[in-house]
This record gives structure tokens, sequence and C-alpha cells, in this order.
């Protein structure tokens, strides 16, 4: 079996934190372990919010922490017509629809690219705008979700689609489910009005592109995987296993976010600890030393 092909792909929209290193570190294990590749991506999609010199400090900061990564760097922001052919065989299939709802309903829908932000938690799209055959010039593109599961034959068919698991969090083979799809996920937009893409299609289109057989990220971001999971069966795509693994968590269990900068690591580095300092706070053994 070939070795296991990982990512870490973090938004440059500010410094990492030890959460982001448990992340980049346990991608990197996998791959490490199995022989394989570590691959990095920088997700700088959401140019509002994106900025250079943070995709600086994470290169620092991974180099820092004895990480490696194919050159040139792979950024999203290079990538958008790979995401427009992609939009371009939904849009000629019928899966997706133009969407020219309030900004404020296609944010709160669409708040992926931030971090750990794949929660849709939000209130699922109406569907107001479903079945529109119009192409408005800046309109948003929806998933006509209920087109794509028939399209993929239906519940009983979708439900043959599995997604292996292999992280602590809920390891073991899930099954897609119509309903719960309907329920919690319904019309995302795949492609936002200003850049033409979202966070879903992007990672689902890259992590294709890039050979990722594992796909190592937070647990935050689970609920994304069966919407991936149907993407990936509609573009027929090789499916990767996943890997969630649990978040890092301060002392009062919150999750830890980008404003927390006792534990950014650059501020751990001043502080005087070493990349083994960190692995060891993280609970990760100390990297093999290789020749
Ligand atoms: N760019 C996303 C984040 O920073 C991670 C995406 C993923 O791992 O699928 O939260
Ligand atoms: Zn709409």
């Amino acid at each position: 079996m070939p070795g296991h092909v990982t990512r870490f792909a973090p938004s440059p929209t500010g410094r990492l934190h030890l959460g982001h290193a448990f992340s980049a570190l346990t991608a990197w294990n996998i791959a490490e372990n199995s022989g394989g590749k570590f691959e990095l991506r920088i997700e700088d999609i959401d140019t509002g919010r994106s900025r250079p010199e943070f995709e600086a400090a994470i290169l620092e900061d991974l180099a820092w922490l004895g990480l490696r990564w194919p050159k040139p760097l792979w950024r999203q922001s290079a990538r958008l017509p790979a995401y427009a052919t992609a939009l371009e065989r939904l849009k000629v299939t019928g899966l997706v629809y133009p969407c020219t709802c309030s900004r404020r309903d296609i944010t709160a829908a669409l708040s992926a690219p931030q971090e750990g932000a794949a929660d849709f938690d939000g209130p699922v799209y109406p569907g107001t705008c479903r079945g529109r055959r119009d192409a408005p010039p800046g309109a948003a593109w929806r998933l006509d979700l209920a087109a794509a599961i028939a399209r993929l034959g239906g519940p009983q068919a979708l439900a043959q689609l599995v997604m292996r698991e292999t992280g602590p969090v809920a390891p073991g083979v899930h099954a897609l489910d119509a309903e719960a799809l309907i329920a919690e996920v319904g019309d995302v937009v795949l492609a936002r009005k200003d850049i033409g893409t979202s966070y879903h299609l992007a990672v689902v289109v890259d992590d294709a592109a890039q050979g990722i057989s594992h796909v190592v990220r937070g647990a935050d971001l689970m609920v994304a995987t069966p919407l991936h999971r149907l993407l990936q069966a509609l573009f027929g795509y090789p499916v990767p296993v996943w890997h969630h693994h649990r978040l890092i968590r301060d002392e009062s269990g919150r999750r830890l976010a980008k404003r927390d900068q006792a534990r950014a690591l650059a501020t751990l580095r001043e502080e005087g600890a070493t990349p083994a300092d960190i692995r060891a706070m993280l609970g990760l053994r100390t990297a093999a030393v290789r020749a």
C-alpha cells in the first residue's frame, strides 16, 4: 500500500497557535509513519481576511516546527480557474442555481473559510431561488441538494456512499444520509459572488488535485464531510480517508482561536519553547531523527 498523502490547509488570517500545530503535526506524523507525503495548502480565497504577512508567518512557524512541504507553494488564490471549471460542470448538469439573496444570508451560509467555521448551524437556506434558470451577473451559486441526491440515485443509493474515518472522535465507516443532509446542510453556496468559489468547492477540488489520501483536520470540520463526500461523488473524484482530530482547548475548555496570543507559536517560541516542547505540550512524541 502506498504511503498516505496528508495536508495541512491553514487560512492566512492570523498567527498559528497550538491547535494549528497539533493539526499540522498530526498530518505530518500520519504521512511520515506510512512513508507518504505531507502537503501544505494555503487557503487564501477569502481575500477580505487573508494577508500575505500571515502567510509568511505561517511558513516560518511550520518550518520552525521542522515541517517541509513541496514547492511551489499551493495557494488557493492561484486555483480560481480550476474552481470555475468544477462549478461549470455543475452548471451544465443543472445541479447549481444562481442566488441573489442578501449578503447577510450568503455570509451566514458561507462562513466556512474562517477557522472551524464549516458548521452549518446557521439557518439552512430556504431555497428561495431554487429552480432559477437565469444567470444574473453577481449571483452566488448554490447546490441544488435534492437534485444532487436524485442524480446520485436517491437516498438509498446515497447510503452506499461511505466515509472512512480514522480519527478518535467517531472512528469507523459512516454512510451518507440524505435526510440529514437536507436537514442540516441544505442548498449551500458553492460559489460566492465575490470570489467565484467557496471553502467547500475549493477544498474538494484541491484535495483531489493534490492527491490527498487522508484528510487530517479538526473535529470542528467533521460536519462538512458529508457535503464533501457528496461533491466527490458528483465529480467522480477519488474518495479520501478522513481523520478528524480532537481540538486543543484552553484551561477553561474553550477551543483556541487566533485571538489567543498566549498560545501563539510565535509567543511560545519567544518565551524559549523548542519544537520538542511544543510536541510534548500537545502529547505528541518527539520526531524520530532522520538520517
Ligand atoms: N482552511 C481551513 C481552516 O483553516 C481548513 C480546511 C480543511 O482542513 O479542510 O480551518
Ligand atoms: Zn437566493
